[in-house]
């Protein structure tokens, strides 16, 4: 809350920053959100002070009970419902706690909806919703037992975590964000008497609406709303409007203050973000370890839930000096780890690298029907000490390995109520493990088992702090008295604001013992074992198979790349580079021409290429103006492979042909001979008896740097040679002629090769073909086929990013028979996907919409358009399989085979 105060004053002081007033006197609005609009009927409160400034709102609502995002996109039709009006702005208010539990579903169905909004140019703006005031009973309400039930751990953390969600979500789509939660939490602590809440602890009462209201009526006018009106009528809910008006009616000064909360409160955490010194700075990052047990959170509220541990830079870090580590341990159920809250508040955002981790617990008692045990079931003992360890060492080692300059002289680790029990079970420990990462020990209301003293006698430092609020409490003092009688240097102190609980008196007590505790007696700016690398070691190169990048300069940890473009006109976004010498460094790679990071971030490989995987966002800055991602390289990572996608070359195609070596329903031919000499596959699978039903044909990377496309003809092909009813079925009707790689020269030297000069390989089927690929295509097939060729699917990826492009799609015939089977085969494909790949038969780009239109094939004809004119033809199209996000799904080669094998199925209920 500290930072809320500090972004106030600094507004107060500034109003430059806030946007211009300008002249915008009616505003045409669509409110899309749940009941936390509707409430107090919150549009028609912001049309009442809009009126009082002489301005007009007209408005509709789009209001549904509980309603997320994705109901409005998949149950009521929002999209079309922006599309059908003119509006200047649409509002777009999700669910209450769906951010905290689901972003990812959050961003996926909010750009639906910021995507809608763009295409009728209206404004974005994103409600920002606020944190509970307490626990609601979730066992109680349905709606919200969806996201997860009881879960109070959550509550402290819960406006941050919508801060993030919401500011993520504006960063991506450009939207404003009106930060109304940011306002209550502000307004709660300098007027907890207003209040803002209704009696559940969720919904907003009036005064809640009339703040709403007002920080809302700012963003939409772009303009305080100094001396609003305080008086709002409305019709009491459910009676006649004239005959039951009610009044809101809150003092004059009060609003004013409110007023200029809302002024202060029109800006995001995003900005200061983006502003801060080093790009790490004031930031998170999550770690995920899907691999360990459940955290005892997940288990005690019957939820799954990933573990995760995190860690926050503070807004002074920089890579040049070493930093201190402060790791607090939550009470209660320990929370899910994803941030590290409680000492960020402790350490004021600064010198510390703050870190968080869940609990985890041997046995859990199932909870008793009357509840009795909800509590003293979590109690973390000593029996639990194996299997806290056994996570906390995965955790620790790879927290620790993320950050190369930490002060490992200083590293704090401690914990409220169960926390400290935690961290008392954990120096209860015979081999005493953690001193290997702490020596600095902190309890606060926990830990008086903590009995192993002796060890620690002049190598650690301790400090217990006991709630004293209505004193005679002295719980802990014995484990105190213990610790120093064996040696330990310890503080004991009295927290007179609190009885169980860690409140402002004991926060300043732990900053000052911190900072006290800081052993800058040995100075080691860096860390002894970081290897001693110099800029000179740093190697970056493409000279690889499908390597592709241009290195500018390097400064210093900053490296200015850009993709190398080759005989492509225009712009594209294919690059893949390799860094080596860099471990134990955290280097920052900036793009020079335009943003070329995917909507999942790059894609890296650890070990020269063969396993790929997803960075994620958390480290990359999507902005405009300087496009960069920032990886810390562990100690082993001494060869590290970073690329736009996941790569799919020869070495791949070997494996997969390596794979089914000896099965005689596979055949590996050469097409022809490439430009560069090297020699062209044409892959033949199923029935090769030369007296199939029906011939199939596949083709691929046409464009060279579309990957991913790859991965999808692999699973075709892999479930034409499967032991299952579709391979049997194959087998017996079905030839597949696979084009691997119409491109193969680009694949191999990782060319863009989407338009190449004059024209590239998918325009090169009218007149003379100039790739020999394609004039070897062009006279096999015919011959091939027999006219037994019915089915023709030429697989791509669509463009880097954007509505077309994250979801999977055909590409729709111009021609009205083709067109008629092209729909009839989505259907099938979508019933084949069902529960499985995230396939939308709506989502078919007819011709003449998006780019598929007649313009855009005028270099030269494609090879749908070229299979469609086959004598025999029923059913022939291109497919857009997207790099790497398909509706709410991050894909993955493994989402890519399951998706061809859904392919193979549509294509034998198409023929069947
Ligand atoms: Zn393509």
């Amino acid at each position: 809350m500290n930072r809320l105060f500090a972004c106030v004053a600094s507004l107060l002081l500034t109003p430059a920053l806030l946007p211009a007033a300008d002249t915008v006197l009616t505003n045409r609005v669509l409110f899309i959100g749940n009941s936390y609009t509707g409430a107090n009927n919150l549009p028609e409160i912001i049309s009442q002070i809009a009126a009082s400034r002489g301005r007009v709102l007209a408005y509709e609502r789009a209001i549904r009970g509980g309603a997320s995002f994705e109901d409005h996109c998949t149950k009521f039709g929002a999209e079309a419902l922006i599309a059908s009006g003119s509006w200047d702005a649409v509002i777009l208010q999700n669910q209450s706690i769906q951010p905290v539990k689901d972003p990812t579903n959050m961003f996926s169905f909010g750009r639906r909806l910021c995507d809608a909004a763009d295409d009728i140019g209206a404004r974005k703006i994103l409600y920002l919703t606020w944190a509970y005031a307490g626990p609601r009973d979730f066992m109680t309400n349905q709606l919200s037992a969806r996201y997860s039930p009881r879960d109070v751990d959550i509550l402290p953390v819960m406006q941050d975590r919508l801060n993030e969600a919401y500011g993520q979500l504006a960063y991506d789509t450009g939207a404003d964000c009106a930060p109304v939660g940011p306002a209550f939490g502000l307004s709660r602590q300098m007027h907890p008497e207003w209040r803002l809440h209704a009696d559940d602890n969720s919904h907003p009462g009036p005064a809640g609406s009339y703040l709403a209201g007002l920080v809302l009526y700012a963003t939409i006018f772009r303009d305080a709303p100094t001396g609003a009106t305080t008086v709002i009528q409305l019709p009491a809910e459910g009676t006649d409007a004239a005959a039951h008006a009610r009044t809101i009616q809150i003092d004059a000064t009060q609003a004013l203050t409110l007023a200029e909360i809302a002024r202060a409160s029109v800006t995001n955490d995003v900005t200061s973000r983006r502003i801060s010194k080093h790009p790490l700075a004031n930031t998170t990052a999550v770690f995920t370890f899907p691999s360990l047990p459940q955290t005892l959170q997940a288990r005690a509220s019957d939820i799954r839930d990933t573990p995760c541990a995190s860690l926050y830079y503070p807004r002074n870090y920089e890579t040049n000096r070493a930093f201190p580590v402060l790791i607090h341990l939550n009470g209660g159920k320990g929370g899910d780890g994803r941030v590290p809250h409680e000492a960020r508040i402790v350490s004021r955002e600064r010198d510390f690298i703050c870190m968080n981790l869940p609990l985890f617990k041997d046995e859990l008692e199932p909870l008793r029907p009357d509840g009795s045990n909800e509590w003293s079931r979590l109690f973390i003992r000593d029996e639990d000490g194996d299997v806290i360890w056994a996570a906390y060492s995965v955790m620790l080692s790879n927290l620790f390995a993320a950050v190369p300059n930490i002060d490992r002289n200083n590293v704090f680790l401690g914990g409220f109520s169960n926390g400290g029990h935690v961290t008392a079970v954990l120096l209860n420990r015979r081999d005493l493990s953690v001193t290997n990462y702490a020596t600095r020990f902190f309890f606060i209301e926990g830990g008086m088992r903590w009995t192993n003293a002796a060890p620690l006698a002049r190598t650690a430092r301790v400090i217990v702090l006991q709630g004293g609020k209505s004193g005679g409490r002295e719980w802990l003092r014995r484990m105190y008295s213990n610790a120093v009688s064996n040696g330990v240097p310890a503080e004991f102190h009295v927290m007179r604001d609190t009885d169980h609980g860690f409140g402002r008196e004991g926060r300043r007590m732990l900053r000052t013992w911190l900072y006290a505790n800081l052993d800058t007696g040995t100075p080691r700016a860096i860390p002894a074992s970081r290897p001693a690398a110099s800029t000179n070691d740093l190697r970056i190169d493409a000279g690889f198979p499908g390597g592709n990048i241009i290195v500018e300069r390097i400064d210093g940890d900053h490296i200015y790349v850009r993709q190398d473009l080759r005989d492509t006109t225009g712009w594209w976004f294919y690059w893949n580079f390799r860094v080596q010498g860099a471990a134990g460094r955290t280097l920052t790679f900036h793009f020079t021409n335009r943003n070329v990071i995917g909507t999942r971030g790059p894609a890296v490989s650890f070990d020269d290429g063969a396993a790929w995987s997803w960075l994620g966002t958390d480290m990359v800055h999507a902005v405009a103006e300087d496009p960069s991602f920032t990886y810390a390289f562990r100690r082993r990572d001494d060869c590290v492979r970073f690329a736009f996608a996941m790569p799919y070359l020869q070495a791949d195609l070997d494996r997969f042909i390596a794979r089914h070596s000896g099965d005689r329903h596979l055949a590996v031919h050469q097409l022809c001979t490439t430009h560069k000499g090297r020699a062209a596959e044409r892959i033949h699978a199923g029935n090769l008896d030369g007296e199939p039903a029906h011939r199939v044909l596949l083709t691929c990377r046409h464009h060279s740097c579309e990957s991913m496309a790859s991965y999808v003809l692999e699973g075709i092909l892999d479930a034409v040679l499967a032991p299952t009813e579709d391979g049997e079925w194959f087998r017996a009707n079905v030839e597949v002629l696979a084009i691997p790689f119409a491109d193969k020269d680009g694949v191999e030297d990782g060319d863009q090769g989407k338009h190449r000069a004059p024209h590239d390989h998918n325009r090169d089927y009218e007149g003379e073909s100039i790739h020999p690929e394609v004039r070897a295509l062009r006279t096999l097939v015919p011959e091939w086929s027999a006219g037994k060729l019915c089915v023709a699917l030429d697989l791509h990826c669509p463009y880097i990013n954007g509505k077309n492009n994250e979801h999977i799609y055909l590409v729709g015939s111009g021609n009205q028979r083709i067109w008629n089977e092209q729909c009839r085969f989505s259907r099938i494909l979508e019933s084949a996907c069902e529960g499985s790949v995230p396939y939308r038969s709506a989502g078919t780009m007819g011709f003449g919409s998006g780019w598929n239109a007649s313009g855009n094939f005028t270099p030269g004809k494609g090879c749908s358009r070229w299979t469609s004119e086959l004598d025999g033809m029923r059913m022939s199209a291109s497919l857009e399989f997207p790099y790497a996000t398909a509706g709410a799904v991050t894909l993955t080669p493994d989402i890519a085979r399951a998706f061809g094998a859904h392919l193979a199925t549509a294509i034998r209920r198409y023929l069947e």
